[in-house]
């Protein structure tokens, strides 16, 4: 049997400030350094943190593990780093891990966060792959989220990308944004259409509790969109999507090609391996899932005593697994083989209600299956 395709994820932890919808696991300069102004320590000590788990990754996963299929660098925001220490970082798993020939190492970006020459830098240290974070082209509603960059700035980056050599690059967008009407979402989508990408991302904005937004939201000052609303939003997107050649791979994910399509991301849809580094970062090999502590420093110091920064960890059981199976491989285009999702009463329901059809020996949603995600998992998880 093929070895279980293996990839590493990257958390690089820092922002130059915190958008206001986000609950990642990010921070600024100034709030790591403990003083009143930025500084570097915060990064060297994280770069030493890197590098220690890289060591740890390579001594703790068996020697027959395969080829790395993917390196991701994700945050926070990644081009916090130079070009030379995220290139420190990538030659250092590439120096431990047998990488396969085609590997992909993708860097997400602020697209107005960029030195003069990195992109140019990041290529030439190996980066294959770069992820815009544009969420949207109009100016009210960057501003509504705290997005720092102009609408202009995003398109931009795409095309100083292109000139850098980059023959893959996304562009992230968010619907669903409080006031964001059906043309502001129809604009921003041929906003990003327009440039040179391969491959789009738009997720549903979703209010994390903990959040600045959330707060408005919870006062009555910003109302969300209706579901049907949002769902309008996504039917916009995939026939935008669709009459321009890109094809869903995954629900929220549309590719240009095949060659297009993330393949760090699909290890996670897959159910596959992945060793994620750095502060808060989650890994999961062969059923076993950890997480590491979330707190730069403490993640760093840790690390530093030669001790493991994980902070908590679960096995799964086989039910479990099929679930999660279930759950992730249902959001693919390629759908689930028949050994997940046996033909049997349930996946009925869901031909008859339109929700999902056979392609071969595969279930697959429909578009309106699409819409419905979560109602197709509960019907597949169900008795
Ligand atoms: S740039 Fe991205 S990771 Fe950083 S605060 Fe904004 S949304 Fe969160």
């Amino acid at each position: 049997m093929a070895p279980t395709p293996l990839g590493i994820y990257i958390h690089v932890p820092f922002c130059s400030r915190r958008c206001g919808y986000c609950a990642f696991n990010t921070y600024t300069l100034t709030e790591q350094s403990g003083a009143a102004h930025a500084s570097a320590a915060p990064i060297e000590q994280y770069l030493d943190g890197v590098l220690a788990e890289i060591a740890l990754a390579d001594n703790s996963l068996s020697e027959d593990r395969p080829a790395l299929r993917s390196i991701f660098f994700g945050g926070g925001t990644p081009t916090l780093l130079s070009a030379s220490q995220l290139g420190r970082i990538l030659s250092a798993v590439v120096d431990r891990f047998e990488v396969e020939r085609d590997l992909e190492v993708t860097v997400e970006a602020n697209p107005d966060e960029l030195a003069p020459g990195q992109l140019e830098q990041l290529r030439h240290a190996g980066v294959t792959r770069v992820s815009f974070g544009m969420q949207s082209i109009q100016p009210r509603i960057l501003q509504l989220l705290d997005r720092t960059h102009s609408p202009e700035r995003s398109l931009q980056a795409v095309s100083e990308a292109r000139l850098a050599g980059f023959d893959h690059i996304s562009l992230d967008l968010i619907y669903g944004t409080p006031g964001e009407t059906e043309q502001d979402f129809l604009l921003t989508l041929e906003a990003a259409l327009s440039t040179q990408i391969d491959h789009l991302s738009a997720y549903a904005l979703s209010i994390e509790p903990s959040t600045k937004l959330a707060a408005r939201v919870r006062s009555g000052a910003l109302q969300t969109p209706s579901s049907d609303e949002a769902a309008d939003r996504y039917l916009a997107a995939e026939a935008a999507l669709q009459g321009a050649g890109f094809n869903w791979y995954e629900i929220s994910n549309w590719a240009a090609n095949g060659q297009a399509q993330c393949q760090h991301n699909l290890l996670y849809w897959r159910n596959h391996n992945w060793w994620g580094i750095g502060p808060g970062a989650h890994s999961h090999i062969d059923g076993h899932r950890w997480w590491n502590l979330d707190d730069p420093n403490l993640w760093a110091q840790t690390l530093s005593r030669g001790a493991s920064p994980v902070s908590g960890s679960e096995r799964l059981t086989t039910e479990q697994r099929h679930l999660e199976d279930l759950m992730l491989g249902i959001r693919l285009a390629e759908g689930l083989p028949a050994d997940v999702a046996p033909r049997d009463h349930r996946t009925e329901r869901l031909l008859n209600d339109g929700l999902a059809s056979y392609d071969g020996d595969r279930l697959v949603l429909t578009l309106n299956g699409r819409l419905l995600a979560d109602q197709v998992i509960s019907v597949l998880a169900s008795d």
